[in-house]
């Protein structure tokens, strides 16, 4: 026999099958030692044939490393699937093991317990201790009880030198077992609910329909998370197996506590928060099937489990579900196909899908279900437009317009609390109008443009177009065209200023450095320690608290004006969030949403909680500006050490794509220009943005990536990605 082995080492040109003999049978997906130039290297076993074809000398496997495969047959059949998109066959295997199961770095952790010898009876083992062994009798009688117990436990109540003796007597006998690290979780209840005849209807569709792929759109607080369990109780009935993925955040102990509830040992989590021993032994449990649901963030889409029955993908637009470093990959792609693997059922839900899934469901690619009432007929908060024009005309300069500081006194008044929401993204900075409201925007590509301020620029980020700056509105001629940047603290700072009676509590990227630092915020909020919970993006996930009445949004224009062609749909997406927060339980909720351009289209449909209205008139944008779904931007960031031979390199990239072949006209337009942030850690960044038409994709893409390949100059990298989630 031979054996196909990728040797797990980074470097590209080592990223190929290399054949191996075995002087032992070896499993295919099992992970062995082989010798590799001089060096011996870990490496996996992806296929057995009966002969090579290679000219050099085979040489043997030295070891098999787990003793079984690590890698079942369908992880190994997606790698292939990976690999077609451009990506190295060794990291796709390395994304399927827990990291610290390479070279050896996490064991199974093992205890010792101690069991009663059964051919003696009670009177017999007591006969042959020595008179007045107290601890001795008192393991005795304990132990011909209870037939088994930890060897920890026994030794902390009597004592370790007695259970020496015991054994060495025969009455008891040692051995090592395997123990499991389970994560904590909170302990909850289970609530048995009925469900309305909306969840009802959707879980029947699901079960029923012949259908495979669905998107579940329903509005926030619509009992999503019930219909999941419903259909990962009928799959675990069937014998099979489910994948039940969270946006990271969401993944909190109560999260973990409700599926544990219903579940019990037949949950796994996995997510960045568990220690590599308990992240081993989940994996290990969903690998031997003891455990057969994988509750977890991103990653867990290739939890080891075979015989997938559903994968759900919850809050499916959140921009986590798409890997933003190497391998990148995007999570719905791996799903879609793992669920046509197994022939399992694939499940998108959302209150407000991303434009590009949308889409696909309208197209019939998904079976599209919509939930258009909360649970218990509760209503969707109320949401108001400030215009903080007119507040700064009426001579009120601050943060906060006079709706929400009186908004936010009443709410204090009434004991109830608050959420300040400020959607800051990073360094992106855009240039407003204090008078009328205007942006300017590039001609080119209706985007936004950015300032940058190292040479007091406007940008495209996607063309690349340059402005000067502008210090006059060349719509109404007031001469304050700024930034409108607040920070989190600033707002803090502000609000004890103007209530210093109330507890307002921060959480942003500062305050959260440390895992815990955000279930620690979360739950004093929850527990009313706080009065106002002032944050970024971070709070506007999932989260349920009863006690919130009233959600501000301190400047809405901030997501809305980036130059990214999904600014609307993130915008949409985050008021709906948000404001999701307020009047969740039986207190009816309000949203008081700042802006400097009330009328924008975004926020009418978003204030009506019309999707699909936005969906139209957002569709309608997309198309004639050639974003997509109709088109996939390809980015291939050119990074390099010296600015130069970077510089030629994408200027070379952009000139084989430019005259192009990639077979021709599948490619509608080529910019090359600098990146957004010119320099990250001393290298040079340039990027080549590319528009393929979407139906042309699978045409155009090998040869791209074929084309980037081709370009291999010392000392510089291209990195592609596909309709990035922000262009930096
Ligand atoms: P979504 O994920 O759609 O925002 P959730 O699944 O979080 O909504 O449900 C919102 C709340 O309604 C939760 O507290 C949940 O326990 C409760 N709930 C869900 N379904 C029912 C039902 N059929 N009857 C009563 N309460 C329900
Ligand atoms: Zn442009």
């Amino acid at each position: 026999m031979v054996y196909e082995v990728i040797v797990d080492i980074s470097n590209s040109e080592v990223d190929k099958v290399f054949d191996y003999h075995a002087p032992f049978p070896v499993e295919v997906g099992e992970r062995v030692l082989v010798p590799f130039g001089r060096r011996q290297l870990e490496g996996y076993v992806i296929g057995v044939k009966e002969k090579s074809d290679t000219h050099f000398e085979i040489k043997d496997i030295i070891m098999r490393l787990d003793g079984t495969p690590a890698i079942i047959p369908e992880m190994l059949s997606l790698a292939k699937f990976m690999i077609k998109k451009n990506l190295r066959y060794v990291d796709c295997l390395r994304l399927f093991i827990p990291s610290k199961l390479r070279g050896g770095r996490v064991k199974i952790a093992t205890e010792n317990h101690l069991y009663y010898n059964t051919s003696l009876t009670l009177e017999d083992a007591l006969a042959m201790l020595k008179k007045g062994a107290k601890a001795q009798e008192g393991i005795v009688r304990r132990m011909y009880e209870v037939g088994e117990e930890k060897e920890s436990v026994i030794n902390q109540e009597f004592n370790a030198q007695a259970v020496k003796t015991l054994i060495e007597k025969g009455i008891l006998t040692r051995s090592t077992i395997e123990r499991d690290r389970i994560p904590k979780g909170m302990e909850i209840a289970r609530k048995v609910v009925t469900l309305t005849s909306e969840q009802q209807n959707a879980v029947d569709i699901i079960n029923n329909s012949g259908k495979n792929t669905f998107l579940l759109h329903g509005v926030t607080g619509s009992g999503k998370t019930e219909i999941y369990m419903n259909i990962i109780e009928s799959v675990l009935k069937e014998g099979k197996t489910a994948i039940m993925l969270v946006p990271e955040i969401s993944l909190t102990p109560q999260m973990l506590g409700v599926f544990r509830a219903r579940f019990g040992d037949e949950v796994s989590v996995l997510h960045s928060g568990l220690s590599d021993g308990e992240r081993y032994d989940e994996w290990r449990r969903l690998r031997s099937g003891k455990a057969r649901v994988a509750l977890g963030a991103r990653s867990a889409i290739f939890a080891p489990v075979s015989n997938l029955g559903a994968i759900i993908i919850d809050e499916e637009h959140d921009t986590s579900y798409v890997s933003d470093r190497n391998p990148r990959y995007f999570t719905v792609d791996i799903a879609e196909e793992r669920a046509r693997y197994n022939d399992a059922k694939l499940i998108l839900g959302s209150a407000t899908p991303s434009i590009e899934t949308y889409y696909k469901a309208k197209q019939g690619k998904y079976h599209l279900i919509t939930l258009r009432n909360r649970v218990n007929d509760k209503k969707m908060p109320e949401i108001e437009t400030v215009d903080m024009k007119k507040e700064i005309r009426r001579g009120n300069v601050s943060v906060f317009s006079a709706p929400l500081l009186s908004a936010l006194d009443e709410t204090l008044q009434e004991g109830n609390q608050a959420m300040i929401f400020l959607n800051r993204r990073g360094y992106v900075s855009f240039v407003r109008c204090r008078s009328c409201g205007y942006v300017p925007k590039c001609p080119h590509c209706e985007v936004s443009l950015t300032h940058h301020k190292e040479d007091n620029t406007l940008r495209c980020h996607y063309c690349g177009s340059k402005f000067k700056m502008i210090s006059e509105c060349p719509i109404c001629g007031y001469q304050d065209m700024r930034q409108g940047k607040v920070g989190t603290e600033k707002i803090v700072a502000e609000l004890n200023r103007i209530f210093p009676q109330a507890r307002v509590l921060r959480m942003d990227n500062d305050t959260t450095t440390t895992k815990d630092s955000y279930i620690k915020i979360l739950s004093a909020f929850n527990n009313r320690e706080a009065d106002i919970l002032v944050g970024t993006q971070m709070i506007a996930k999932g989260h349920d608290f009863a006690n919130v009445t009233l959600v501000g949004i301190i400047d809405a224009d901030i997501s809305l004006f980036v130059s990214d062609f999904r600014a609307n749909e993130r915008t949409f997406q985050l008021i709906t969030q948000v404001a999701g927060r307020a009047g969740r339980d039986n207190k009816p909720g309000r949203v008081i949403m700042q802006t400097f351009t009330p009328k924008h289209d975004v926020y009418r449909f978003a204030k009506n909680y019309d999707y699909e209205g936005f969906f139209d008139k957002e569709i309608n944008t997309r198309e004639t500006t050639k974003f997509p779904p109709f088109t996939k931007i390809v980015r291939l960031l050119v990074q390099g050490d010296e600015e130069q031979v970077t510089a030629s390199t994408a200027r070379m990239l952009y000139e084989k794509l430019a005259v192009l072949p990639p077979r021709k006209k599948g490619v509608i337009r080529v910019q090359v220009m600098r990146a957004p942030i010119k320099r990250i850690e001393d290298k040079y960044r340039f990027q080549v943005v590319i528009w393929v038409d979407a139906k042309r994709e699978d045409d155009v893409m090998p040869e791209i990536y074929e084309i980037g390949q081709s370009i291999q100059t010392k000392g510089v990298v291209i990195f592609t990605e596909i309709n990035p989630q922000q262009m930096l």
